[in-house]
């Protein structure tokens, strides 16, 4: 349960590459910063970018089936009857037009949300950050799934606040683990602020969280005085165009959700979204008032127009479809190349397959490895507050072609081989 993430010393004394922090602002930082270190993902991605290296690393949307030439004349139409207002401050709130889209897009997955208690953020990333902000104080601890979302450590950790996991099978989060959890952390006099949940095609775990599931897991939460952050950014990438009821859909008193623009239309404008109780709603604008004073005006623009004058849902079939041909082509070559006693997840959507790998191979340890021998993964510890996940890694199938995936895992499966054999 503690948070053993490595730490920046504070002392001067060597850091854990073993060099002398030269820093000289070392003394000077709060406290805070201690937890803030670099995730092993961004720190791949220098290398898993040369050209000759498969990645499987990163989880970059494929953006290749975005219309550009519809976005170019968008663009140049916002400036040309609106710049003074797309190039200006605007609300911390986010813009009226695109909250109520917002709303549109959350019924999908059967919320009913009013516009006001909607607000725009800077990614869900920002979200993520802000809801961690007004709630947790140093020590408080957050319910995770194990594994779970990085950057969601990242937050976390920035505000000192500890991680307890709890395991997932293939139906998402299993709820009596969750009661287990709760119920030990309380003992140990520990406060839990709030369950973070990715219900749907999970990052770094590829399930999803069984729809029977749901509102035990809400009871649960309710039963113990916790709050539920639901992220929810993949939830229309579902490769039969399945969806699933958020559990905001049925708890809205008792969930924040996060939202995003990331995986349906572009990563890029950094358009997100919060959809809190009232209340809370309130506290978010103040905090991200103080963050960014607002969202990106024009990059609201660009959403709100694009989802208003394309046809957006059309545009994230041809997403689905993309992403639905590369998840085929990973789980045959993980049939066909990978040796006895690895299993993986078997992803209904979204970007990843979780690969568990024989004891006796780190998959750490194994990464230097494997980019020689040209393929690149995320290994599993990065994805865990408390050092577990060292069988573990994260394939992520969104970005390459089906050919080059194939060869990607043609290559791991021969590292892997040759490790288990050592
Ligand atoms: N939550 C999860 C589970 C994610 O996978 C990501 C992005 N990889 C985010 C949040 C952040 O997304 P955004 O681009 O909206 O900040």
């Amino acid at each position: 349960m503690t948070e053993n993430r490595p730490s920046t010393s504070h002392s001067g004394l060597p850091n854990r590459t073993g060099r002398q922090n030269l820093d000289p602002h070392l003394e000077r930082y709060a406290a805070r910063t201690a937890g803030m270190t670099a995730s092993e993902i961004r720190a791949l991605f220098a290398v898993a970018s040369r050209p000759e290296v498969v990645s499987l690393a990163g989880g970059m949307p494929n953006l290749a089936a975005l219309p550009l030439d519809t976005l170019s004349a968008q663009v140049a139409e916002i400036i040309a009857e609106d710049g003074l207002v797309a190039l200006q401050y605007g609300s911390a709130h986010g813009i009226p037009v695109l909250r109520e889209q917002i709303c549109e897009i959350m019924a999908l997955e059967g919320i009913k949300a009013h516009p006001d208690d909607v607000v725009v953020t800077v990614g869900s990333q920002m979200g993520l950050d802000m809801v961690t902000r007004l709630f947790c104080d140093p020590g408080d601890v957050v319910i995770a799934e194990g594994p779970s979302y990085v950057g969601a450590l990242g937050s976390f950790a920035a505000y000192q606040a500890q991680v307890v996991h709890v395991a997932m099978d293939d139906h998402g989060l299993v709820p009596e683990l969750l009661r287990e959890a709760l119920a030990r952390t309380e003992k140990a006099g520990r406060r839990v602020k709030f369950l973070y949940t990715i219900p749907n095609f999970h990052n770094p775990a590829g399930v999803t969280l069984a729809v029977e599931r749901r509102a035990e897991i809400l009871e649960i939460c309710r039963e113990h005085g916790v709050l539920v952050v639901e992220d929810n950014p993949y939830g229309l990438l579902g490769f039969d165009g399945q969806t699933y009821p958020a559990l905001r859909s049925t708890d809205p008193d008792n969930v924040v959700y996060l939202g995003s623009f990331s995986k349906t239309f572009a990563s890029g404008l950094r358009v997100g979204w919060v959809l809190a109780p009232h209340a809370v709603r309130e506290k978010l604008v103040l905090a991200a008032e103080s963050a960014t004073l607002c969202p990106p005006t024009f990059n609201q623009m660009i959403v709100s127009r694009y989802l208003a004058t394309h046809d957006w849902k059309g545009q994230i079939k041809k997403f689905r479809e993309n992403y639905r041909e590369r998840r085929d082509a990973i789980l045959s070559a993980l049939d066909q190349y990978l040796p006895p006693g690895c299993s993986w997840t078997k992803p209904d959507g979204g970007f990843y397959v979780w690969v568990t790998v024989p004891e006796g191979v780190d998959t750490k340890a194994m990464l230097p490895r494997a980019v020689t021998a040209r393929v690149a993964y995320a290994s599993g510890t990065g994805f865990y507050a408390d050092g577990f996940g060292s069988r573990q890694m994260r394939l992520s199938y969104c970005y390459p072609t089906p050919e080059r995936i194939r060869e990607g895992v043609r290559r791991l499966a021969a590292v892997l081989e040759s490790e288990m054999d050592l």
